[in-house]
């Protein structure tokens, strides 16, 4: 397997105040951990930068100026009580889209067989008309339109393993037939939506939501019994992961209890669905995690599992 890597260090300057468990430590925690030896041979590229009109394939022009205009010439500004941009963050977010895109490209060229975006900030939360929950753009939405516009692709499944529901994710394509968005997330939780009865009006949404304190074996559970059958029902023509590793038991947003033997299995089966359905073709974005450890240790075996096939 070719496993390409989009890094750059603009993401590093996406700036959110002291204490805020979006920060710049993330990146570094996973670039350490990828300093290990079995990541040697990872394809590792700078993250190209989006046109603006890359947005609008999820959000409405308004949106994207509103956005605009909440970039500070300088400190920290508020979108939300947990939303922050600082002067870097749209050049930051751009990048993230960009490089969402390109691995669609990637995959589609045989440039890669899979690819992980190492983005901030994230997107699974930012809806068509909102920015929110740490995200201003949904990455892994534009990716999917960006795959079915330029490669001619019919239908596209998004699995988001976030401990948090992609609340935007779903509102971005609830009436779509083309797109399948499968979540397993800690539900009471933030943003409040996933209820399993939410399936969209095509009944192309999959929810499968687990409770406090559940680990390994329920979302496993959760995988074999809901998702995997949606996928497989569906027979996308690309997979696309929203990868979030805040249901890692040390999180400190949630009380999942994942380990990262749970990111690498999970890896593990939709690879296996990409290679039925879909030549291989899988891209990954990151998503939440907060605890550097957990991250690091979550994100690596995902991405070793990646490469390993
Ligand atoms: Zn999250």
């Amino acid at each position: 397997m070719v496993t390409r890597y989009y890094e750059h260090d603009i993401f590093k300057e996406h700036v959110t105040p002291p204490g805020h468990p979006e920060r710049v430590d993330r990146l570094r925690a996973l670039e350490t951990a990828l300093t290990a030896e079995q990541f040697d041979t990872l394809d590792r590229q700078q993250a190209p930068i989006a046109d603006e009109s890359a947005i609008l394939l999820a959000h409405p022009e308004e949106f994207l100026l509103r956005v605009k205009a909440q970039i500070p010439e300088e400190g920290i500004a508020r979108i939300d009580a947990d939303t922050v941009v600082c002067p870097q963050s749209l050049n930051a977010a751009m990048h993230g889209v960009g490089a969402s895109m390109a691995a669609v490209d990637d995959v589609f060229s045989g440039a890669a067989d899979n690819v992980f975006v190492a983005s901030r900030p994230p997107g699974h939360h930012a809806e068509k008309n909102t920015a929110m929950g740490f995200c201003l753009f949904n990455n892994v939405a534009i990716a999917a339109r960006h795959a079915q516009k330029k490669h001619d692709v019919e239908r596209v499944a998004i699995i988001d393993w976030d401990v948090h529901h992609g609340n935007g994710t779903q509102d971005i394509f609830w009436d779509d037939p083309t797109v399948l968005y499968c979540s397993t997330h800690q539900m009471p939780l933030y943003p409040g939506t996933g209820a399993k009865g939410e399936t969209g009006s095509k009944n192309t949404i999959c929810n499968a939501p687990l409770n406090a304190g559940d680990g390994g074996d329920k979302f496993r559970a959760a995988f074999k019994d809901r998702v995997m059958p949606a996928v497989q029902n569906f027979e996308p023509d690309l997979i696309i992961i929203s990868a979030g590793f805040d249901a890692h038991y040390r999180d400190p947003l949630a009380q999942l209890n994942l380990d990262d033997e749970d990111f690498d299995w999970a890896t593990g089966r939709m690879m296996e669905l990409a290679d039925r359905f879909c030549s291989n073709r899988l891209i990954s974005v990151l998503e939440g995690g907060y605890d550097l450890e957990g991250l690091a240790v979550s994100g690596a075996a995902h991405i070793h599992r990646m490469m390993r096939g």
